[in-house]
């Protein structure tokens, strides 16, 4: 049996679109800090030269890595700039100077064990691309005595409507992805591979397929196009049968999850050693003249970006850096690119028809069961929501709410607006605490 979730418009119009380097931008300002784990402290100070690659900016925090000039140029300043998950975080301002020279500490990593490979990973700067934005060396150094890991999944599925990166990656970038895979299974001994693409991208299905016919341990997983089948637990379960409970890791089952862009700088690391400076990214909605993917250095603001898309800005309502269900609304368009946006889109203000309930027009739970319905993880987020208003933390812990993934399934159905996805992080914070 897999994991079903909910019909979506896929919505993805640039799926053929093949990525473009956008213009290196007059300034940048690189955040010293990913989504999730440490940030890190600036190294270079305002005067300094900096070339591309050059790392300015690290920590001796075990969940930290290190960032690195997206430019060659000239460092302005230090500032604090709002990340897109709240954060309020150090910058490095750039000023560049159009030559994107190299940094001469460029060169392949060595990587001969798993010590070796945790290094070099941290050293790239590489946390999850495919928004989290958790450290990636910290997934694979796992500890070997507490967790038995045989399997590695690539997560390619990409089920949020409107992004395309990941499409993209495997279609321009597949040699780098097996490279990668190979890498981490011969280092960390890792039996076999699952990489699960959604069925509406049968290119990158044919592709991938194609490129992993010579290993019988690297698999193609096609998987039915519903939301939320990138979401790890639906992902693992639906690739490989195995349940990931309240509270656990995909590591307690044997498991690591990695991106499918991830795993694709990952190898195209392991060959040139050029760290993780820039990114791609789906510019999409319906104030953008030409949706695209493009290739962005870190620290480029996103209002540039809209630009070179042709988005008219003065009839942008909501800007959203990632996908429309779980994506973050920025109020900011020149808030820098982080290491984790794949996608940004911009919307106009949606018209609303007459008698329609909008905005906080909630009303009152009618009991009608979509929200259960819908909950890929199985969840009764009716019950959930009431006990998160009551503060009754038992009862989440009894109706799991660490299972919930956040995912929005529950709140896009609901005919009465329940704030259902929104009350069920508020509950998850509440049980931490
Ligand atoms: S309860 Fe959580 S996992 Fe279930 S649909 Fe709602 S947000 Fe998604
Ligand atoms: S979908 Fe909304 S109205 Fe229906 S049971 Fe769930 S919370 Fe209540």
């Amino acid at each position: 049996m897999k994991i079903n979730g909910i019909k979506l418009k896929h919505n993805k119009n640039t799926a053929a679109c093949e990525t473009i380097d956008l213009p290196i931008p007059e300034r940048v300002f690189v955040p010293m800090s990913q989504r999730m784990g440490k940030g890190c402290e600036p190294i270079v100070k305002k005067g300094d030269r900096v070339l591309v690659g050059q790392k300015i900016g690290d920590s001796d925090k075990i969940k930290a890595c290190p960032a690195h000039s997206s430019v060659s140029g000239t460092v302005t300043g230090i500032t604090e700039v709002l990340h897109p998950s709240g954060k309020v975080t150090k910058a490095v301002i750039i000023e560049t100077d159009g030559k994107q020279e190299m940094s001469p500490d460029i060169k392949p990593p060595v990587i001969t064990d798993k010590e070796s490979l945790c290094m070099a990973v941290r050293e790239s700067g590489c946390c999850g691309l495919g928004g989290a934005g958790f450290p990636t060396h910290l997934k694979l150094n796992y500890n070997e005595q507490r967790y038995k890991v045989d399997t590695l999944i690539i997560n390619a599925a990409e089920c949020e409507p409107y992004i395309t990166g990941d499409h993209r990656e495997m279609l321009e970038n597949s040699d780098d992805i097996i490279t990668g895979i190979r890498l981490i299974m011969d280092t960390l001994a890792i039996e076999n591979t699952y990489i699960g693409i959604e069925d509406n991208k049968p290119d990158a299905i044919k592709l991938m397929r194609e490129k992993a016919a010579e290993y019988d341990n690297i698999n193609v997983c096609a998987l039915r196009a519903s939301y939320p089948q990138g979401a790890e637990k639906v992902l693992i379960y639906n690739t490989v049968g195995r349940t990931v409970k309240q509270w656990e890791l995909p590591s307690d089952v044997g498991v690591i999850v990695l991106n499918v862009s991830t795993v694709g700088f990952i190898g195209s690391y392991s060959k040139t050693g050029i760290p993780l400076i820039s990114r791609r990214i789906t510019v999409d909605g319906d104030t953008v003249s030409t949706p695209c993917n493009v290739k962005a250095p870190l620290g480029t603001p996103i209002s540039e970006i809209l630009k070179f898309a042709d988005t008219d800005l003065d009839n942008t309502y909501k800007i959203l850096l990632g996908g429309p269900m779980m994506g973050i609304c920025i109020y900011d368009a020149d808030m820098p690119t982080p290491k984790t946006v794949n996608s940004i889109l911009a919307f106009k203000k949606p018209e609303v028809k007459k008698n329609e309930l909008i905005g906080s027009g909630q009303t009152a739970c009618i009991r009608c069961g979509r929200c259960i319905k819908a909950c890929p993880m199985g969840l009764m987020p009716t019950y959930l929501e009431k006990a998160y208003d009551k503060h009754d933390t038992k009862k989440l812990e009894k109706l799991n709410v660490g299972l919930c993934m956040n995912c929005g399934a529950c709140s896009y159905v609901c005919p009465a607006k329940r704030p259902l996805a929104e009350k069920h992080q508020l509950a998850k914070a509440l049980l931490r605490r």
